[in-house]
């Protein structure tokens, strides 16, 4: 396999995930209640119009337009929730409320502020009526046919609502990516116990289980193997029969307790193992039946921005997203950024200045070890090899991670 023994680039690595993951996942039927957040497998289409009957927009009078009769003799009370059996001619008017239907034969809706009151008669105080003013005409909403929303949408409020309003009461969603998370390392401790020498607590495991679930992924599994082969085979070969993806973490350098390079070898077609990327080098790919194994580094950064660039596009993916690609913006440097030799992800925090343009600064040092530098990051800008710093001002590409916030005046 070439591309397993160099350093492949990142956007050759992605390329390769886009080539290799191309199914989606299964739908299945949710409640509308329990929809928020899932991704729509199929798309909404219109069955019917919305308003399906013509609907006042105004607590007032409904009229005809072009009736000059001094005043109106009120035949009824039109409320929302039914729909009065008359018809407005010449001299008579109803009383309406905002969303009632419009009865027949009246073209236009005063306001109740427009009026005034006399016994069972209503003055207008309007010289200036104009048809279909205040009223939503049958289908302004939406048509029926029309594609409202397409497969791959996440379901937000808007969306739930829409659903709801064409009387779908469940759902075809796509289902939760069934993903595994294992850390691998003989050093490795829990949270609640007391470090031994050389021994460090696992921290990967809850890291990568938060990014999964904040994704929306079902985490079926979450534990920490030890530096065994055995014991990793037996692991491993168990998860990838329950699992659409498994992460694990670790165990994937050039150590000689590096042992999951070879069991990936073993147990499925690995695509990539080593990137021409910093932080992450040692990434690897593999896939097994529909199965997909990514084993990240042990350093928790770049078990973490392996997890961003590369899990994520899978998992958008096979959630059948319309966009999979990480999102990319060009930014400018706010401050001076040492080259590096291999791509570099810089951990940093992009604002937009008051003209709207983008400015990076990174989150202080940027060793694959040190958790900080991923906190409060909203963006890795992508810095490529070259032997001279770059400058501020320089415009480079980020990928965003979360929302650009903030402004700050130009530096
Ligand atoms: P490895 O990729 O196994 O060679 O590990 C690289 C570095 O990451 C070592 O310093 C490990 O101790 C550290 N490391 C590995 N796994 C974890 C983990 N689950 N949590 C925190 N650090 C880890
Ligand atoms: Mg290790």
């Amino acid at each position: 396999m070439s591309t397993t023994d160099r350093l492949l680039p990142p956007q050759e690595a992605l390329d390769i995930v886009f080539r290799e993951v191309n199914e989606r996942l299964p739908a299945e039927q949710v409640h509308l209640h329990d929809a928020g957040g899932r991704i729509l497998a199929e798309p909404l289409v219109a069955d019917r119009d919305l308003p399906p009957f013509p609907a006042s927009t105004m607590d007032g009078f409904a009229v005809i337009a072009d009736d000059v009769s001094p005043w109106r003799e009120i035949i009824g009370d039109q409320y929302a929730g039914d729909m009065l059996d008359i018809e407005i001619t010449e001299g008579t008017a109803a009383r309406i409320m905002t969303g009632a239907p419009v009865p027949k034969g009246a073209n236009t809706v005063v306001p109740v502020e427009n009026t005034e009151l006399r016994d069972d008669h209503v003055i207008i105080n309007d010289d200036e009526l104009r048809e279909g003013v205040n009223i939503r005409p049958v289908g302004s909403d939406l048509r029926s046919g029309d594609i409202l929303i397409e497969a791959g949408a996440v379901i937000g409020p808007a969306e739930v609502g829409l659903l709801a309003s064409l009387g779908h009461a469940r759902v075809n969603v796509v289902r939760k990516p069934r993903v595994s998370v294992l850390s691998t390392g003989d050093e490795l401790v829990e949270p609640d116990q007391e470090p031994g020498p050389g021994q460090i607590r696992d921290s990967n495991r809850f890291s990568l289980k938060v990014a999964a679930e904040a994704f929306g992924c079902d985490v079926i599994y979450c534990g920490h193997g030890p530096d065994d082969e055995d014991s990793l085979r037996t692991l491993v070969g168990d998860l990838i029969g329950r699992s659409d993806v498994v992460i694990t973490s670790g165990g994937v350098s050039v150590g000689e307790k590096d042992l999951l390079k070879s069991l990936f070898m073993e147990l499925g077609n690995v695509h990539f193992q080593r990137l021409y990327m910093k932080p992450g080098k040692p990434l690897n790919f593999m896939t097994t039946g529909q199965t997909l194994v990514f084993g990240l580094p042990g350093n928790p950064v770049s078990a973490l921005v392996g997890f961003e660039v590369f899990i994520k596009t899978a998992l958008r993916i096979i959630t059948g997203q319309p966009h999979p690609a990480p999102r990319l913006a060009t930014v400018r440097l706010a401050e001076p950024v040492q080259g590096s030799d291999r791509i570099e992800y810089m951990r940093a925090v992009v604002t937009s200045d008051d003209q709207g343009a983008l400015w990076a600064r990174t989150t202080g040092p940027q060793q694959s070890a040190r958790l900080m530098s991923m906190v409060g990051a909203n963006a890795f800008v992508q810095i490529a090899p070259r032997d001279h710093d770059y400058q501020p001002d320089e415009v480079v590409e980020a990928i965003i991670l979360a929302p650009v916030t903030g402004s700050e005046p130009r530096p």
